[in-house]
This record gives C-alpha cells, structure tokens and sequence, in this order.
C-alpha cells in the first residue's frame, strides 16, 4: 500500500541508533558522542518556521517572477547572493544574542476569534508589522545600500514565514510548537511537521521542490500578488483549523498527504507574492549601482 502514497518515509522517522551500542574505544565514544551532540546543536530550533528547504524555495520561486528593474536592483544590493540563498539569514543570526530581538518578528499571535486589529500586540514586533518596516526601508531614499540589502534578506524570509500556518499562531501553545505529535513515529511537535516534516517528506532538492511548484496560472499569479499583508495573514489564520485535525498525534502517511497540499500552495503563494511587493517596491523607488570608475 505505501507505494500508492505520492511522497515517501521522512529521513526523520529514521531513530538514532542508542549511543551504548557504539562500539570501540572511549575515544571512539567520545568522538561519537561529539558528534551526536553537534548534531543536535545543528537541529533548527522548533520556532524557525519553514526550515532551509522551504524558505529556500520561496527565495527561488520570487527569482522567477521578478522584473527586470527588480532584478537589477537585486543584483546591485545583494551581488552574487540569491534569494534563495538570503532567505535563511534571518535563521542563521538567530543563535547570536546579538540578534536576539528579531524573534519575534518570525510570527504573529493571533487567537480564535482574534483579528490583528483586536490581538494584544506584541512590543517587541510581529511578522506583519516587520514586513511593512522592511518594505518601508526599501522605499526610503535616505536608506543606505548595506540597509537595503538586510531589508531585502528579512523580506524573503519573513513573507516565507507568514505563509506558514502556524506562523500566525494560538499563543496557549506558541504556535503548535507545545503541541506534541510523533511524526512517523519520531516524537515531534505540530510546528515542527509543518516547519520541515512535510517538505522533507517530498525528498527534494529546494531547487527541485521550486521547479516542482512553480506552475501558477497567469491568474493565479494576478489573485495572489494583488493582495497585502494582512490577507496572508488571515489566510494562515483560516487553514489553522486544518492544521489541528490531528486525531490522535501519530502523524504519518494519511495526514502528509491529506496536508502536504497546502504546504506546496503556501511556498508557491509566497514566492509569488515575494515577487510580486519587491517589483512595485523598487518601480517606485528604485536602486541603481554606482557606474564604475572611469578608465
Ligand atoms: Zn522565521
């Protein structure tokens, strides 16, 4: 039967073997027990939204539907750095305290019954008002490039988040992350699933899974680029009640392929949409590189 499901086994599903059966020296232990440890320190944290696979493939779905002034302001801000490359910076910063600040600009807290006009607002920011600062720092003249550029690598990673259902999130269980599941039998918990299970289910490339998903009509492109903010927002918000048909908590084949449909509209959506507020923002407020020096 499991040959009729169209994706395949998680890589996580798969337990590590118990360190007491790793045979050889206590060097060797040690050794192992390293490199267990640097495995899990590598572990993207539970609250990182997609992993670097889904916010990789929005980054490169938005590649594709840009325009030719937003490419060039694109290539004069970030050089040879992708979207899809930039996309996960917002994540990797996260583990310096330095940058310690941003974490709540990852998501929005939104309970049942809530709008973002009646939510309790979070002073330390939210999604939705971070992508209008950003956006914000794009169309401001007197913004530096170096600014520019670090409002164009939060932009592809937090329009990427938004789009994550759980990103706009119950606050009693911070978003599904207290909500514990196991995933084919791995203990996880629901953001998680959503944030990586899913789309290490597809056993794809970032690239590959772009290519995969990046077949929007024309009206399609046309419907989701017209709207803003706070309709991604509210979207996330009407699939949650999807998201939390659960049963049980043991994840596995029926619930992937009764939800793995909404994680591919929701990566797409946002790629799209990525493209769509970075071509109007720099038609109106374009970025040009200096000319090189003469001679
Ligand atoms: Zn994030």
């Amino acid at each position: 039967m499991l040959q009729r499901i169209p994706w395949s086994a998680p890589r996580a599903a798969r337990r590590p073997r118990p360190l007491a059966r790793v045979p050889g020296s206590p060097a060797t232990l040690a050794a192992a027990l390293l490199a267990a440890a640097a495995v899990t320190l590598m572990l993207p944290s539970p609250a990182a939204a997609w992993g670097p696979i889904g916010h990789r493939v929005v980054g490169r779905i938005a590649e594709h539907h840009l325009d030719p002034g937003a490419q060039s302001a694109l290539a004069c801000l970030l050089g040879s750095e992708s979207l899809a490359r930039a996309s996960t910076w917002p994540d990797e910063v996260r583990s310096d305290p330095a940058w310690k600040r941003i974490d709540p600009w990852h998501y929005v807290s939104i309970d049942d019954g809530e709008t973002y006009e009646t939510t309790a607002k979070n002073p330390g920011g939210d999604v939705i008002e971070a992508i209008g600062r950003f956006t914000a720092v794009l169309r401001d003249p007197a913004a530096s490039r170096e600014q520019k550029a670090e409002a164009v690598r939060f932009l592809v990673h937090f329009v990427g988040d938004i789009h994550q259902p759980l990103h706009v999130g119950r606050r009693a269980d911070l978003g599904g992350n207290r909500v514990e599941v196991t995933w084919f039998g791995a203990p996880s918990n629901l953001h998680s699933v959503w944030d990586n299970g899913m789309i290490e289910s597809e056993k794809l490339s970032f690239s590959e899974l772009a290519d995969f998903l990046d077949h929007p009509s024309a009206g399609e492109v046309i419907a989701w680029q017209a709207g803003g903010v706070l309709d991604w927002a509210v979207e996330s918000y009407g699939q949650r009640s999807q998201v939390y048909d659960i049963g049980d908590g043991k994840l596995s084949w029926v619930y992937g392929y009764r939800k793995v449909p909404v994680v591919r509209l929701r990566l797409v959506q946002a790629g799209v949409r990525l493209a769509g507020l970075l071509n109007r923002t720099f038609a109106e407020a374009p970025v040009t590189c200096p000319l090189p020096p003469a001679g």
